[in-house]
């Protein structure tokens, strides 16, 4: 890492804001903090001389945190998230705070107060969309005017988009990085993830952030972390399961022949691969949708005009609360206030919630029976000649354009929340799964058993 790189990519960024619309805040000082790093005596620190990007729902002292929500529109935070001061303290610049969909709901980055974020694979004026809900973390590794950047993945957010812009994606496993002062979506899913253009860099940061925090009551132990180094083998020829139930036929012939070829060179290089099946994935959409809204509900509720950011006028001068300021939220947001809300309604709560929180722990015992590693949060009985890894594609198409995904949406959201169909499962069981790109515009994703972070990391060098 060299100041003269780390400073041309920061001196790119505004002719890349101006086409693509990446960051909804753009630090300034970043130029004059990369030539003061030697004044500063830090360029020994791991991170030196490196810039990234930090996705708007991830709170920063220094510069506004707003979740691309009008609702939050300049709220700055007294505090920088536990993620976000390691990057610091080793020594990375922040370059701003990047566009997603709001509060991290869609799949596309169409939904921010700020705009869609484009992708820098194609033209600006093509206008084809980079995915979401981490939009503009992905895009601006792809653009290279950062060397990686922080996102956050509840149901894909990370993965989808990696694979729309050809980088690494890494959703590790859930409770590994910190989520203290990282804003709720969906709390028992939301992870801290990472973009790179490599995985040698994807490695160092990972390694950084991968910390037990105390301020996060969801963070995984010292105890559990060292259980599981001690699990961890490192192996010369891999196990692979390919599950059957991510094979869908409509996706592109070019998605296909790509996995075979794939699967054809890692069992060229000694490794086995074996089919293999998991039920419950398909429950995993039903699933997802019935848990996250419920969520995100009661987490949207402290938005009530006092405590942060916006305030409606009438509710300034009528001293009133709430339906005002509320209508800030953007349509996405105010359809999974509904769904959640009817999901947690007491009939609904007995045929659905409790039901969908049933199936989410089949499908965690699903995957359970057929990896090697130990799940060591639900203690089932490990299988002896389970995989180490799975493989399955990521996306079921390429991006599209805006006005198209637009459309598509506007017949039914449900066309959007398919896109999620391959991501969802891992982040419901909170597996460890890389996007690695696989062409132009796709990837696939390699997975692991809960906590196996490591073991994967090595694996996705033999797919790459
Ligand atoms: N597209 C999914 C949703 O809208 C997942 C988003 C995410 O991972 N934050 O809920």
């Amino acid at each position: 890492m060299s100041i003269k790189a780390a400073l041309s990519k920061v001196q790119r960024i505004p002719e890349v804001q101006t086409h693509y619309n990446v960051f909804n805040y753009v630090n300034e000082m970043a130029s004059s903090q990369l030539k003061s790093i030697e004044k500063r005596n830090a360029s020994s620190k791991p991170l030196a001389y490196t810039v990234a990007a930090v996705k708007d729902n991830i709170v920063t002292k220094d510069m506004p945190s707003t979740c691309s929500s009008k609702i939050l529109d300049g709220y700055m935070s007294p505090f920088d998230a536990t993620v976000v001061s390691l990057l610091l303290e080793a020594g990375t610049v922040i370059a701003g705070k990047a566009n997603m969909d709001e509060f991290g709901m869609g799949s596309a980055g169409i939904h921010s107060y700020f705009g869609p974020t484009f992708n820098p694979l194609f033209k600006p004026e093509d206008q084809i969309v980079t995915g979401g809900s981490s939009s503009g973390s992905a895009a601006a590794v792809a653009a290279g005017v950062v060397d990686f950047a922080l996102g956050t993945d509840t149901g894909g957010s990370v993965r989808l988009p990696a694979s729309y812009t050809s980088t690494f994606g890494f959703k590790p496993s859930y409770g590994r990085l910190s989520r203290h002062g990282v804003i709720s979506y969906a709390q028992s899913l939301d992870t801290v993830g990472i973009f790179a253009n490599d995985l040698a860099t994807m490695n160092k940061v990972f390694s950084i952030l991968d910390k037990y925090d105390e301020k996060d009551p969801t963070s995984l132990s010292e105890e559990l972390r060292h259980n599981f180094r001690s699990l961890a083998t490192k192996k010369k020829s891999l196990k692979i399961g390919i599950p059957e139930e991510f094979s869908q036929e409509s996706v592109p012939a070019e998605f296909r022949a790509t996995m075979t070829r794939i699967i054809k060179h890692l069992m060229n290089y000694g490794h086995e691969v074996y089919p293999v099946s998991i039920p419950s994935v398909k429950n995993a959409l039903s699933i997802y949708y019935t848990l996250s809204p419920s969520e995100a509900v009661s987490n949207l509720s402290r938005y009530d005009g006092l405590r942060y950011g916006y305030r409606a006028e009438s509710d300034i001068e009528n001293g009133t609360l709430f339906t005002p300021t509320r209508s800030a939220f953007g349509p996405e947001v105010q359809n999974r206030i509904i769904l959640g809300n009817y999901n947690l309604c007491s009939e609904s709560f007995k045929n659905n919630y409790i039901k969908a929180q049933k199936l989410r722990v089949q499908l965690i015992n699903d995957f359970d029976s057929a990896f090697r590693f130990p799940n060591v949060l639900s203690g089932n009985t490990v299988n002896k000649d389970g995989v180490d890894i799975m493989l399955s594609l990521t996306s079921t198409s390429f991006p599209g354009n805006y006005d198209e995904v637009v459309n598509k949406e506007n017949d039914n959201p449900l066309n959007t929340y398919i896109n999620d169909i391959f991501t969802m499962p891992m982040s419901l069981c909170g597996l460890p799964t890389m996007t690695v790109p696989a062409g132009n515009a796709f990837g696939i994703q390699a997975f692991s058993q809960h906590g196996n972070d490591y073991e994967l990391l090595d694996a996705c060098y033999e797919i790459n």
